[in-house]
């Protein structure tokens, strides 16, 4: 399965780093020391001010400034686009920096001088609370008089964002791939297990080795093709065991699991760390990722063990 494994390793470190964790952490300990270095360990109090530190953006600065210190500095985050693109019955795609930019002018015009940071927060409230994005609760909302959208029964379709892309799937096969012939099945019987990747997705965890099925393949000879080209031997394909779903971040599958058995060849590691034979009580002691635990349920269940 390593092609498949390689590609979305790196979205999914991305998407780790995306969520900001890291990069939170760095940028806190470093916004602290310029307060402490060019700001005499106070804060400053405006957003111009506190957007030279960093990590702090437009809205967190408008935020501080406006809710700390009585800044009338306009915020925009998820709830205020959709609060705001429903009041305008805005058409553009809000996910356009030129939007974005309208959008900010639109939200600076609207905070006023006194209490600016009860405004924003309530602004943020009416988008957490009322005008929520698949149920807006029109009839209770304060500022319907003044809504675009709901005057022309608009407002499901505001904000406006490009379309959504499908996450990818795949069809993927895996074999319990038997010794002997005879032992298919068997509750003593030994058959093959792999070892990812150490560099790929779920790295070194066991699996039943296997692969993504191609274009015009069948199952069975996506499978041969695959533990050919990982481990350089032979099988034969014999009956289906399970099936299971299972969504990644960036993609899903569907894994077919079948009985194999081998035929000749001794196995290699071309495109897995490690491999062995084993037991079904043997499987204990290896560290499976959560699709391949439920072919050994399958297993365990199709034997009666
Ligand atoms: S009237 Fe409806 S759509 Fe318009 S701001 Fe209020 S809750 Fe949102």
């Amino acid at each position: 399965m390593q092609a498949l494994a390689e590609a979305p390793l790196d979205d999914v470190l991305k998407q780790w780093e995306g969520l900001g964790y890291y990069s939170r952490a760095r940028n806190l300990h470093a916004a602290a020391q310029m307060v402490m270095m060019e700001w005499n360990g106070r804060l400053p109090t405006t957003a111009a001010d506190l957007m030279t530190l960093k990590g702090i953006g437009r809205y967190t600065a408008g935020a501080i400034a406006s809710i700390a210190f009585n800044e009338p500095a306009p915020i925009l985050d998820g709830n205020v686009i959709r609060v705001l693109s429903r009041l305008t019955d805005l058409p553009n795609d809000v996910t356009q920096t030129s939007t974005k930019n309208d959008l900010w002018q639109l939200a600076e015009q609207l905070v006023p001088p006194d209490r600016p940071g009860d405004f924003n927060q309530a602004l943020m409230e009416l988008g957490q609370q009322i005008c929520l994005p698949a149920k807006p609760m029109c009839l209770l909302c304060p500022v319907s008089a003044y809504c675009l959208a709901r005057q022309r029964g608009t407002q499901l379709e505001r904000p406006v964002r490009p379309p959504r892309q499908r996450t990818p799937h795949y069809d993927v096969v895996a074999g319990i791939i038997w010794q002997d012939e005879a032992e298919v099945g068997t509750p003593d019987g030994k058959f093959l297990i792999a070892q990812r990747p150490f560099d790929g997705l779920l790295g070194g965890l066991w699996e039943f080795p296997g692969g993504k099925q191609e274009p015009n393949e069948t199952l069975p000879q996506a499978l041969v093709r695959e533990i050919q080209e990982e481990l350089a031997i032979q099988i034969e394909v014999g009956s289906f065991l399970t099936s299971i779903k299972h969504a990644y971040t960036h993609f899903r599958i569907t894994l077919h699991a079948f009985h194999a058995h081998h035929l000749t060849g001794q196995p290699q590691h071309l495109g897995v760390a490690d491999h062995a034979w084993v037991t079904l009580p043997d499987l204990d002691t290896y560290a499976f990722a959560v699709t391949d635990r439920k072919i050994i349920a399958a297993l365990i269940d199709e034997i009666g063990q």
